[in-house]
């Protein structure tokens, strides 16, 4: 004979805005978060390195490239040294000189995640990928069937150990955002239960950088105005809030209270777009053309990484310049067949770009498009050794990225002329 665990609530007799489903049981939401990722599984995999200080990047060796390459993770031993990931190399190297550097291997990473993200969904199919080495899952029809959240954690931490030889942080909460917080609180190999029943109080002790999309402009922001802890957050007052972030400080508020209602949304449930575009603005209006083209190649790359992670194709690539009057400008081309790879895009930007050269105004902002996306159905198959080559620097880079924020690695022609403000 069945039972069911949670006996049916009676149905509410007026209306209300959020759905029925969402009062009849309080969800069970993880975050895993392996720790060091990819610093932690060359360890596993190399026991020479184990206890070292390893600094894992793209570039380690010390070309003149290299010095602006960036260390992708530290391993818990170098950040005693206060290496950070995302750091320059050559800054990590002298904060810890005896760090050992090593090459990362994208398609080892990546092999890995994927492993990881099936077993997760050995647990639940609500898995939601949130980077190469995160993910959300939602355990709440399925606590029955594996152990209470608590247990199904204990098990993913013992299989992520045997299956790469690394450890995870796992936050437990009735949300993703509180799953987030929870899974941050105890770094290597935590393990943190938030309950419903003890919010808001069991997060306001914490900082607001506690908060996912709290970086350090808006921390700073905060601070000046008073405001330290989530509680500060919590009690300060909405308009105010409203005047100083916009619509984001009222998300933020409620974010301080633990609320978030946003479900777990398993990758293949993410819809595509219909095109892609990418811009940004100048620190100074310029009528440098190496400079307005090094914004391009990293805009171009950008734009071609979110084609990638979506499987799409594009058969129009467009650029377009604001001038120093605010007025615009875009020419576009339709490919004969349709493009995926960073090389094919950039070669017709390029070629655009080339039309409005030299400049006739001060350029206030490049932007590139892409158009008529169809999906790719097949993955082609290279033929050439080179073609895969440069999949995979894509794809490191996409990895990279993700794990890392957007300007962790960069081609180096993107990194000529000034510092570019993202739009
Ligand atoms: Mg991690």
């Amino acid at each position: 004979m069945s039972t069911t665990r949670f006996p049916s609530l009676p149905k509410p007799l007026f209306g209300v805005s959020k759905s029925w489903k969402q009062y009849s049981k309080e969800r069970a939401i993880l975050h895993i978060d392996m720790n060091a990722f990819f610093a932690s599984v060359e360890q596993a995999q190399r026991p020479y390195l184990k206890g070292k200080p390893v600094l894992i990047s793209a570039d380690p060796y010390g070309t003149p490239k290299g010095a602006r390459s960036v260390a992708a993770t530290a391993s818990y031993e170098a950040r005693a040294y206060g290496v950070k990931t995302g750091m320059p190399l050559f800054q990590a190297k002298e904060l810890c000189p005896h760090a050992v550097i090593v090459e990362g291997d994208a398609r080892k990473y990546t092999g890995i995640s994927l492993k990881f993200l099936e077993i997760l969904k050995t647990f639940t199919d609500l898995v939601e990928p949130y980077s190469i080495d995160e993910a959300f899952i939602d355990v709440t029809n399925t606590e029955h069937l594996f152990g209470n959240k608590v247990e199904i954690a204990k098990k993913i931490k013992k299989l992520v150990k045997e299956n790469f030889g690394i450890t995870c942080s796992i936050g437990i909460g009735p949300n993703k955002l509180v799953a987030k917080i929870a899974s941050d609180l105890e770094k290597p190999d935590g393990l943190v239960v938030i309950e419903k029943k003890d919010l808001p109080e069991a997060i306001w002790h914490l900082p607001v950088e506690a908060i996912p999309g709290i970086g350090r402009k808006r921390m700073l922001k905060m601070n000046l105005m008073g405001i330290h802890t989530l509680k500060d957050l919590a009690l300060y007052p909405q308009e105010n809030l409203r005047r100083a972030f916009g619509i984001v400080g009222v998300y933020l508020q409620n974010a301080a209270f633990g609320l978030d209602d946003s479900p777990v949304v398993p990758e293949e449930k993410i819809g595509d777009p219909k095109s892609i575009s990418s811009a940004s603005t100048f620190g100074k209006d310029t009528l440098d053309e190496e400079k307005i083209a090094s914004a391009l190649f990293y805009l171009t790359e950008k734009a071609v990484l979110r084609m990638k992670r979506h499987r799409l194709k594009a058969t129009v690539v467009g650029v377009w310049l604001r001038y120093e009057d605010f007025s615009s400008e875009g020419k576009g081309e339709k490919v004969k067949q349709e493009i995926s790879t960073f090389e094919e895009v950039k070669y017709h930007a390029f070629r655009i770009l080339e039309r409005f050269m030299p400049p006739k105004k001060h350029v206030r902002l490049v932007g590139v498009y892409l158009g008529g996306l169809k999906k790719i159905e097949f993955e082609d198959i290279s033929l050439f050794k080179s073609e895969s080559k440069k999949r995979m620097v894509d794809d490191l880079i996409i990895e990279t990225r993700k794990k890392c924020g957007p300007c962790s690695l960069l081609r180096a022609r993107s990194l000529i002329g000034e510092k570019i403000v993202m739009t």
